[in-house]
């Protein structure tokens, strides 16, 4: 029999185990469900306090770790132990982020410029991927606290932009918080589904999501389609955001009050008291003309017009940010049905102006902008839960997958937009004789060439038992799990050796990346099938004369000197054009050796044949 619970918060019964939706932001982070009674998305909070968790870490002497508001305190007194915008580090190297370094306060590692970025705090070294676990972990128990009920089962929204990398760091910091992660989701699907936008199977909408956040501005171009969610583009900047407003507040007072930039080093306490009173100012001026204070004898004062003035430029970029996304996702700005708005800084009236004028029409923004993510999140998390039975929401790779095949080429098993989960898998074989192992290189991206793709992962297939070249069948198959995250596998059909992995990839790939890889795959696709055809030429010349050579030296005592003589120079001049990257004198002079191995090859087979049949043996020919 199904246990039934209740839950002594809300008084209802409670069939199953609550699933929860979780922001987890760069600037904030929240936890939202479905109301049991309500069947409405409501963000969890204490009573008399905010539903948002800012995203902040703060590590005490005594071992003690504090999340949120209460270490949020702490940027000023400890920032070398207070870790904010954990989020931006996650999949990434200290290659990634060296540009930006400047930003974090506190250290991040960067003797091994390759590999995953740690932070240090004292002698004590953490991923983000622990630093996010601990924010997980946080709302983890805020969520039990308030719902007086166990939580561990969860969706996690991500941005569009993240990588396989960034998804799987995410899905793992779950994982150590404690939490089974159902589903990562786009974060602007997310928003989306919380204005109900998919939720009719037979609506086809194209939407415009639109994100200025605390540290972060994206834009997401999505387009729906039966329930299915595809982003079509995504463009944005990772260090521009409402921070970047609060500055600009700073600088006006510094003008007006003639403070020197100097001074504000020299006095930390006022630098930083002057930041919170410019955020405050900020908010205030959302829904009022003018704002005024005063910090250690000085008069704050600012007018709505002077901040719009003030940030006019930021919220220009953002705009031409969109722009650009159209444009990649070749649309114009009529063909957006619904314009979503989200993150804390859209409350900013100028910026929903900007957003409006721009894509000509009003703007969604009902509802509450801090929170839209999470709720939508919830959204899922109650599909999931089976309580909406008739959705099951899928999404799109961005880009293709495939593995390294001879000379560099890639092979591509899943297609960029194919609908996720998918799997795919194909057989290859070995190239040398008792060959007993064989790499898997795993790459993302659209040109023909590996080298010019993203190197996602690799892996060796060990313990293949010996057997001649080409016998061996090793199927590579690819599996794409609903949150898109991969895992490939290569099994050896004869023997059964197999391997697999989950892609842990070394590296992040900003947005910026990814659109200029689809862009190169545009530019270069004349070159690309160019390339690929002098490749796939060299391999094959390759491949003959090798298999050419190894007939005439277990076969020789079978040949005329003349025709050992001819192979040789037939040989010879192949090899001399492989490397000439003339594709038809490769091809030419392959054929030219095919025709001078070609008649013994034949007579030996039929006297291999003939002699099999009177009951003797030979050699296998080749
Ligand atoms: P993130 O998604 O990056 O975690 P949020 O969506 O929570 O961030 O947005 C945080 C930002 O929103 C902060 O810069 C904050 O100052 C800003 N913000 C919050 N409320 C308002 C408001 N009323 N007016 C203007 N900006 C606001
Ligand atoms: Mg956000």
């Amino acid at each position: 029999m199904a246990k039934i619970g209740i839950n002594i918060a809300t008084g209802s019964l409670q069939q199953s185990e609550m699933i929860v939706g979780i922001d987890l932001g760069t600037t904030n982070s929240l936890v939202a469900i479905i109301h049991p009674e309500s069947r409405q998305p409501v963000a969890l909070q204490e009573h008399n306090s905010s539903s948002l968790v800012p995203s902040v870490v703060h590590f005490g002497e005594d071992g003690s770790v504090v999340v949120g508001e209460e270490a949020k305190k702490f940027l000023v007194l400890a920032p070398q132990s207070t870790i904010f915008s954990a989020k931006r580090l996650m999949g990434k190297s200290y290659n990634d982020i060296r540009t930006n370094a400047s930003f974090f306060t506190y250290r991040i590692i960067d003797d091994n410029t390759e590999s995953l970025v740690k932070v240090q705090v004292g002698s004590k070294f953490y991923s983000p991927v622990e630093l996010s676990s601990l924010i997980l972990k946080d709302l983890k128990q805020r969520a039990e606290h308030i719902l007086k009920t166990p939580v561990t089962k969860a969706v996690i929204t991500v941005p569009a932009y993240f990588n396989d990398a960034q998804r799987q760091a995410t899905r793992d910091a779950g994982k150590l918080a404690g939490l089974d992660v159902l589903r990562i989701l786009n974060e602007p699907t997310a928003a989306s589904l919380a204005y109900g936008l998919g939720l009719n199977k037979e609506e086809e909408k194209t939407i415009a999501v639109y994100d200025l956040g605390g540290g972060t501005f994206d834009i997401s171009i999505l387009k729906i389609t039966q329930g299915i969610f595809e982003v079509l583009s995504t463009n944005g900047d990772t260090y521009l955001g409402g921070d970047d407003f609060d500055q600009m507040i700073v600088k006006h007072w510094m003008e007006q009050l003639g403070i020197s930039e100097a001074s504000l080093i020299e006095d930390k306490t006022l630098a930083q008291e002057l930041r919170l009173r410019a955020e405050a100012a900020k908010k205030w001026l959302s829904n009022n003309e003018s704002f005024s204070d005063a910090v250690n004898g000085h008069q704050l004062r600012i007018t709505r017009s002077q901040f719009e003035q003030a940030v006019q430029g930021l919220i220009r970029k953002t705009i031409d940010s969109c722009s650009q996304a159209l444009r990649d996702a070749k649309l114009e700005k009529d063909a957006i049905d619904v314009v979503v708005m989200v993150g804390g800084s859209t409350r900013v009236p100028a910026v929903k102006q900007a957003v409006s004028s721009f894509f000509g029409k009003p703007v969604n923004d009902s509802v509450n902008p801090d929170e839209v993510v999470a709720l939508g999140a919830a959204v899922q998390a109650d599909i999931l839960a089976g309580n909406n039975k008739e959705f099951l929401l899928l999404d799109i790779t961005p880009l293709s997958l495939g593995i390294e095949t001879m000379g560099g080429l890639m092979d591509v098993l899943i297609s960029r937009n194919s609908k996720i989960p998918t799997k795919a898998a194909r057989q290859y074989t070995t190239q040398k004789d008792g060959q007993s192992g064989m790499r898997i290189s795993v790459y993302q991206g659209e040109r023909d060439l590996v080298k010019d793709n993203r190197k996602l992962a690799e892996f060796n297939l060990e313990g293949i038992p010996g057997m001649p070249a080409g016998l061996p069948k090793v199927e590579v198959s690819f599996l794409i799990n609903a949150d898109g995250i991969l895992v490939v596998r290569a099994r050896e059909l004869r023997s059964g050796v197999e391997q697999s992995i989950e892609v842990t990839p070394q590296y992040g790939l900003t947005d910026q990346q990814v659109e200029n890889m689809l862009l190169d795959s545009l530019t270069h696709a004349q070159e690309d099938i160019k390339t690929r055809a002098l490749v796939e030429a060299r391999t094959e010349a390759g491949q003959l004369i090798e298999t050419t050579e190894r007939f005439v030296e277990k076969n020789g005592s079978y040949l005329t000197a003349d025709e050992i003589e001819a192979t040789r120079q037939a040989i010879a001049t192949l090899q001399s054009v492989i490397a000439s990257g003339n594709k038809d004198l490769i091809s030419e002079k392959t054929e030219a050796l095919n025709s001078v191995s070609r008649p013994y090859a034949e007579r030996l087979m039929d006297e291999a044949v003939s002699k099999a049949i009177s009951g003797k043996t030979l050699s296998d020919p080749i």
